[in-house]
C-alpha cells in the first residue's frame, strides 16, 4: 500500500493553494518522440485487453481494473516524494484542474497528493470489498459494478495525466518513462475497449494518445 507513505513528508500536503498557477510545463516533454518511442513491451495491446473466450466479463473486469490500481500506484510512488503541496497545489493536468468531491458531493479544493490520496484510499477500499469485488467462487457482482469500475478508471485517467503532465521530467530521470508510456498505452486501449471512460475526460490526452496507441506496426516478412 504505497500511497500510505504519502503523508510522511512533514506535513507537505498541509500548504494552502495561495492562486498561483501551477507549474505548467511550457512545451509537452512526453510528446517529443525520443520519449514515446520508449516502452517495456512492443506487442498489440488490443488483443492483451480484449476479453477472452470463457472468462465471465465482470471477472475480467474485475481483475484489470485491480491490476490498473497496482500499477498506477506503485509508478505513482516513484515520484510522490515530488509530488508536494507546495510543487502541487491544485490536481492539474494539460491545464485542466480536478476538483474533489466528498461523499455528500461537496466539492473541494485539494493538492495534487491529497487529491492522489483521495483516488488510492477510496479504489484501495472498492477493489478490497469483497460485496463489490467479490473473490469467493459463486458470489455475486452487485449492480453498481459497471459503475464503479468506470468511476475507478476516471480517477485512474486522472493520476496517469497528472504523471505526465507534471512529473514526466521526473519520471525521465529515473529512467521510468518506458514504465510509464506502456502504462497508459495499456490502461487506455483498455477502456476504450469497455467504454469505461467518456471520451470528453480522456480527450485532454489524446494526443499522447493517439501515438502511444497506434497499433503495432506489422511484423517484417520473413
Ligand atoms: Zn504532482
Amino acid at each position: 500500500r504505497v500511497w500510505r507513505e504519502l503523508g510522511k513528508g512533514g506535513g507537505k500536503s498541509k500548504t494552502k493553494p495561495n492562486g498561483k498557477k501551477p507549474p505548467a510545463e511550457e512545451k509537452k516533454q512526453y510528446l517529443e518522440a525520443e520519449f514515446t518511442k520508449v516502452r517495456v513491451v512492443d506487442f498489440d495491446l488490443k488483443e492483451l485487453v480484449m476479453l477472452p473466450r470463457e472468462i465471465d466479463l465482470n471477472e475480467w473486469l474485475a481483475s484489470n481494473t485491480t491490476t490498473f490500481f497496482n500499477l498506477i500506484n506503485l509508478q505513482y510512488s516513484t515520484i510522490s516524494e515530488f509530488c508536494t503541496g507546495d510543487t502541487c497545489q491544485a490536481m492539474t493536468a494539460c491545464n485542466t484542474i480536478y476538483y474533489w468531491y466528498d461523499e455528500r458531493g461537496k466539492k473541494t479544493k485539494c493538492t495534487a497528493p491529497q487529491y492522489v490520496d483521495f483516488v488510492m484510499s477510496l479504489v484501495q477500499k472498492l477493489v478490497t470489498d469483497d460485496d463489490i469485488f467479490p473473490t469467493k467462487y459463486g458470489k455475486e457482482f452487485p449492480n453498481a459494478f459497471e459503475s464503479l469500475v468506470k468511476k475507478i478508471c476516471r480517477y485512474l485517467f486522472h493520476v496517469l495525466a497528472h504523471l505526465f503532465w507534471a512529473h514526466f521530467k521526473e519520471t525521465v530521470a529515473l529512467d521510468l518513462q518506458g514504465h510509464l508510456n506502456t502504462l497508459y498505452a495499456h490502461f487506455i486501449v483498455f477502456i476504450r475497449e469497455f467504454n469505461l471512460v467518456d471520451p470528453k475526460e480522456t480527450c485532454i490526452m489524446d494526443d499522447l494518445s493517439e501515438i502511444l496507441c497506434a497499433p503495432a506496426p506489422p511484423a517484417p516478412a520473413r
